[in-house]
């Protein structure tokens, strides 16, 4: 295996030199030009054979990947179990130490970019092919759990130590990543520090920078405190030819169907906003029940009717009314003012555009019943995201050759995915989450579970990275 310890180099001529360099070493030392020899042995950890793709079959080394899953999770473990690994946190600079050495004893070559996405290549046999991109994030929530994130991230560098293990090459060069601050949990306003956000052009490095914890800490402040404030551009360079993320389902639907791999074809869309009524505050005590203007009640009305809405809509479709607002929020008055929040979730944008136009019409109506004022204010729209047929393809073929159950289904939350989807051809395995929980101690998917999905993302990843992939199997 040819290695590399230095930083990836960002100037393209740069890039092509060392790519023919690169060859020459490959050619010299492995007498090998382009591609390995059709015929490559089987042996009980994988079978991959370049002649007939659909044979490939990428099993890890499960021991290793089950202590590398706990060498994790003693880096801002809690007492009693979970995670405190908040962005850009001391124990976060400590996972990103521990991975950034991790990827160059697996020989990569690492780069680190502006906005702290930390990021370990592996060369590919085809000159200027596209790299296949694998990875997810190792920051958590506050109080969180050990899988969110961390497996994606560790499912990757195992794929890589296990060809690594057998001389497997790929056609097309396999990248693994870090993203930063996944979660959004410290630097507001949310969403705009995504390493991954940053990455695809959603938002500006400018923007990341600016956005403050709430003690004041700068994003960027806290990002060079801990040493990973990289030179790399944060900006893809170049063409990318696929995206795959193994996260844990967060969800119980793959436990309740008994299955082990959640192939993901997309993200659920989803609004979020707020309706106000506004009444009259009076004496609770002295003033007649007929003729009250009472703000609150019409806000439970809207408690009651988002349920039925979502319900009415399909089984896909949730909705939510997480929290309401009263003023003066006294017994003794009736309230003047009382707002509602909704969030709803479905796969297709015109459902979730549906229920939202329901539910304001009937706020409409129960206002003017109520005799109160309304209005409303949308907080957040995010649109449907379907993943690419071809790495959904992938996933599957990847859960069949492993003989592993799968079921297709869409994630209810935002993932890195969800960006990387704008760029390229991207996909996502589910791992199963017992008792659904997530972003807390209590969440746990157990290392069975782990194993499998990491297998599917690798032999996924591998499927991906052989040209001609498309080829079914
Ligand atoms: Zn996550």
């Amino acid at each position: 295996m040819w290695t590399e310890h230095q930083n990836f180099p960002t100037n393209d001529t740069q890039r092509v030199k060392r790519r023919r360099r690169l060859m020459d070493i490959r050619r010299t030392v492995f007498g090998i030009h382009k591609r390995l020899p059709t015929s490559v042995p089987v042996c009980e950890t994988f079978i991959y054979n370049l002649s007939s793709r659909e044979r490939v079959k990428i099993k890890l080394n499960e021991d290793r990947l089950v202590d590398t899953m706990q060498a994790q999770a003693t880096i801002g473990q809690r007492e009693g179990g979970g995670l405190d690994r908040v962005a850009l946190s001391p124990a976060d600079g400590e996972v990103r130490d521990w991975f950034h050495e991790a990827m160059l004893d697996a020989g990569l070559a690492v780069r680190i970019d502006e906005v702290g996405n930390v990021f370990g290549r592996r060369e590919g046999t085809e000159l200027d092919a596209p790299p296949v991109l694998l990875g997810s994030h190792l920051d958590s929530q506050p109080n969180g759990g050990i899988y969110d994130g961390s497996l994606g991230v560790v499912a990757a560098l195992e794929t890589v130590r296990t060809l690594n293990d057998h001389g497997i090459e790929t056609d097309h060069p396999l990248e693994i990543v870090n993203w930063t601050d996944e979660e959004g949990t410290r630097f507001q306003p949310a969403g705009h520090a995504s390493g991954s956000s940053v990455w695809v052009g959603e938002c500006e490095p400018a923007d990341a920078y600016t956005t403050v914890d709430s003690e004041g800490v700068r994003f960027g402040d806290a990002l060079e405190r801990i040493g990973y404030r990289g030179n790399a551009t944060a900006a893809p360079g170049e063409p990318y030819e696929a995206y795959l993320e193994l996260h844990i389902e967060q969800g119980p639907r793959l436990a309740d169907a008994e299955k082990d791999i959640g192939i993901v074809t997309g993200i659920v869309s989803r609004s979020w906003g707020s309706i106000t009524f506004i009444g009259e505050a009076e004496h609770s005590g002295t003033t007649p029940m007929e003729g009250r203007r009472d703000a609150l009640v019409a806000a439970a009305e809207m408690v009651t009717a988002i349920r039925r809405i979502a319900a009415e809509l399909g089984e896909n479709t949730v909705g939510t009314a997480g929290s309401i607002e009263v003023v003066p929020n006294s017994i003794n008055v009736v309230p003047e003012r009382a707002t509602v929040t909704w969030g709803f979730r479905d796969p297709s944008d015109s459902t979730v555009d549906t229920a939202r136009a329901q539910l304001l019409a009937e706020a409409a109506t129960v206002a003017e019943r109520e005799g109160v004022e309304w209005e409303y204010t949308d907080r957040m729209r995010t649109y449907q995201v379907d993943f690419s047929n071809r790495c959904i393809d992938s996933i599957r073929r990847a859960t069949e050759r492993h003989g592993y159950g799968g079921v297709e289904l869409v994630g209810g939350a935002g993932h890195d995915a969800t960006s990387l989807a704008k760029l390229c051809d991207a996909g996502m395995v589910f791992a199963v989450s017992e008792n659904g929980k997530s972003h807390c101690p209590e969440e746990y998917t157990t290392w069975e579970h782990c194993y499998r999905a990491a297998n599917v993302l690798a032999t996924a990843a591998v499927d991906l990275a052989t040209v001609d992939s498309s080829r079914d199997g």
